[in-house]
């Protein structure tokens, strides 16, 4: 059996240092907003290159936060439309309905699978003020060409960097590129923590400044409550944690980066549309193949045990959730919802499975 991902395998490495860390937080007695926390926001900040960190509980939380805050400065308010990939995670959405924004979806680039200038111009309203360019699977968007949308536009861009731990272009780094940015830790994604957590990173001090305020009850100073705000604050357990990993990140990202690789260069069968290789850009959070028949693929990875994912079957606005909210058809994000075929990959998944799912494919 091999499987689509092994969070034990995963972490196996770092048992030793990650028992130690949790350790020093139960015998420091401090356990939510403290040094480990203060630690790893400028540990991550430094990562990503940016001049603010602020840890909060998920990477819906640090979406949602960041519009919630721009909407208390006073830069865009209910009603204004928000630009969003329509083949995304449905979190991107929630964040912005969630603030009583309009989601205006967007149809991907059929090769990059993320949001392209065209598409997004064609959508453009004198009601737009945010762009979210997700870079999905750990690939950035195109995000020279977003930004130079926003600008002429005078919009905002918040990088739904969820799945894009260090991933970059031109050695600009995810998270450092937009006015702001969201990430998740959540325990599968690149940079992963064990339970729940998330970040926001910028350059703007009034933004970090104003997170941290709402995801602390709205709260700058000891019981004085500025606004409504929420509780979704970074711990120190997980904190602690993901000091650990970030500090083998690195590695890990060059582990994935051999194993799409290897990938690219020995899945041979026409059947098969290989993601297009953008070189180190991209962290790989997923390999994504396409085929017409996707049955036939799944069929064969059912027979051979090997598990596989997809992401995502249902595009969000399908869900049940969304029921009649989006008008107009996304044509790419249809076929791409019916295609998708997410292989194994992981750091540590060994050369004789990655060896093995090639040859399947190969002999299909
Ligand atoms: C995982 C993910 C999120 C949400 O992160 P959580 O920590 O699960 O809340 C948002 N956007 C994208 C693209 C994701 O993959």
């Amino acid at each position: 059996m091999i499987p689509f991902y092994d969070l034990k395998e995963v972490n196996k490495k770092h048992r030793e240092e990650m028992i130690e860390a949790v350790t020093r937080v139960i015998d420091s007695g401090w356990f939510v907003r403290g040094a480990e926390v203060d630690n790893f926001e400028q540990e991550f900040a430094d990562f990503c290159g940016t001049k603010y960190c602020v840890g909060v509980g998920n990477g819906l939380d640090a979406l949602s936060l960041v519009l919630r805050a721009w909407k208390e400065m006073g830069l865009i308010q209910e009603g204004d439309e928000v630009i969003v990939p329509a083949n995304t995670y449905i979190a991107t959405v929630l964040a912005v309905t969630g603030n009583n924004l309009k989601p205006i979806l967007v149809d991907p680039d059929m090769s990059s699978y993320n949001i392209c200038k065209n598409n997004i111009l064609d959508k453009l309203t004198t009601k737009t003020r945010v762009i979210i360019p997700v870079h999905l699977y750990g690939r950035m968007a195109e995000m020279e060409e977003i930004l130079e949308i926003a600008k002429d536009n005078d919009l905002l861009v918040l990088e739904d960097a969820a799945q894009a731990h260090g991933a970059s272009r031109e050695g600009i780094v995810a998270g450092s590129y937009g006015d702001a940015a969201g990430f998740s830790f959540y325990p599968t994604k690149n940079l992963g923590a064990i339970g729940d957590a998330g970040a926001v990173t910028t350059n703007d001090f009034e933004l970090a400044d104003t997170v941290r305020a709402l995801a602390n009850y709205g709260s700058k100073i000891k019981y004085e409550n500025q606004y409504k705000g929420i509780n979704s604050r970074l711990d120190e357990i997980q904190a602690a944690i993901l000091r650990v990993k970030l500090k083998y990140y690195k590695n890990e990202i060059n582990e994935r980066v051999n194993i799409a690789d290897f990938y690219l260069e020995n899945i041979r069968n026409n059947s098969i549309i290989m993601p297009v290789n953008t070189g180190l850009d991209n962290v790989w959070h997923l390999f994504v193949v396409r085929h017409k028949e996707r049955n036939r693929l799944l069929n064969l990875f059912e027979i051979n045990d090997i598990g596989i994912n997809v992401h995502y079957p249902i595009p969000v606005y399908k869900q049940a959730a969304y029921h009649n909210c989006f008008a107009g058809d996304f044509p790419i994000t249809e076929k791409l919802s019916k295609q998708i075929i997410s292989l194994p990959l992981y750091p540590g998944l060994s050369q004789s499975d990655i060896s093995h799912v090639c040859d399947m494919l190969n002999s299909l």
